[in-house]
């Protein structure tokens, strides 16, 4: 595995790489399973496998965990090689950002006043900006994302389309320890106590899963039962319970039809956890889209 770290060097390389296949996985490190799936789809699908670990300052509010977030390349270089990685690339703020960066990329549409949108000023904005650096730096032909950030998957959608990049987008399923918890580098901050009682907001969503395959059609009494699960078993905070239609992420306003994402996020005392589930009126869970 060849590890990059300047935009120059990962030039040079594309170039020469010109006519295969490019998976790429973006990331922001601290590599878990839900990564490594990733990999294991990119690697299957593409000739070469390029990862980018970059934690991106523009996708951070000032309140938020930049600093703090888990870090440690050594052990994630060592990870990438084992799991089949062909180029690691690792670029730094300020070549990325340097002093006279001037334009940022902006979200326009509905997709971006919802769920972690609304509770996340500018997430987005940063996460599209920094993906369009990527693109145009690593030239991919085909990029997973996990399905874990619904929302993300979903404006990442639309990125590409709107910009016209010549990119195949892939989704995958979420990954998540034995007992249900999503795998994120963020549940390092739990407690012993909050790991134990994070595992409601899986148990959560698949409570709300299967009222949908009950055949309740009311997104209202959905998300109150999801919502008074999460509190009957927590000590967390709600920051948003929503289902929507997926992916345009609008309100549902009649009886649910189509596809909906149902998602949550709370607060723990360090953590802020996120998790969804996208599923067809019926219930069908959905895993992969591409
Ligand atoms: P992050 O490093 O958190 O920015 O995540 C990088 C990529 O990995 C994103 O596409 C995430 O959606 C994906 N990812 C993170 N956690 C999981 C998980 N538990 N299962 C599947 N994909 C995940």
């Amino acid at each position: 595995m060849e590890v990059i770290t300047t935009v120059n060097d990962l030039e040079i390389r594309i170039k020469e790489l010109a006519g295969k296949t490019i998976g790429f996985v973006p990331t922001m490190g601290f590599l878990h399973d839900g990564h490594l799936s990733l990999v294991k789809a990119a690697k299957q699908e593409n000739a070469v496998v390029i990862m980018s670990i970059f934690v991106n300052p523009l996708q951070f509010g000032p309140d938020e965990d930049f600093d703090l977030y888990p870090r440690d390349e050594l052990r994630d270089s060592r990870i990438a090689e084992e799991n089949g990685v062909t180029i690691l690339f690792i670029p730094q703020v300020a070549e990325m950002y340097p002093n006279d960066f001037a334009i940022n990329m902006q979200v326009e549409n509905e997709q971006v006043n919802v769920l972690c949108g609304r509770s996340r000023i500018g997430h987005f904005d940063g996460v599209i900006t920094v993906l369009t650096k990527l693109f145009n730096l690593v030239q991919p032909t085909n990029v997973y994302f996990g399905l874990k950030d619904a929302q993300q998957f979903a404006i990442v959608n639309t990125l590409i389309a709107s910009l016209n990049f010549p990119i195949h987008l892939v989704g995958l399923p979420t990954v998540r320890e034995s007992d249900g918890l999503a795998k994120s580098s963020r549940n390092v901050y739990l407690s012993e106590t909050e790991r134990v009682s994070a595992i409601s907001l899986s148990k959560a969503l698949k409570l709300g899963q299967q009222l949908l395959v009950d055949g309740m059609k009311n997104h209202a009494i959905i998300i109150n039962e999801v919502s008074d699960y999460i509190l009957n078993n927590t000590s967390a905070t709600i920051d948003y319970i929503e289902l929507l239609h997926y992916p345009s992420l609008t309100e549902i306003t009649s009886p649910i039809n189509g596809q909906v994402v149902l998602a949550v996020a709370v607060h723990f005392k360090k953590a802020r956890l996120i998790d969804n589930i996208i599923l067809q009126s019926n219930g069908a869970v959905i895993d992969r889209i591409n």
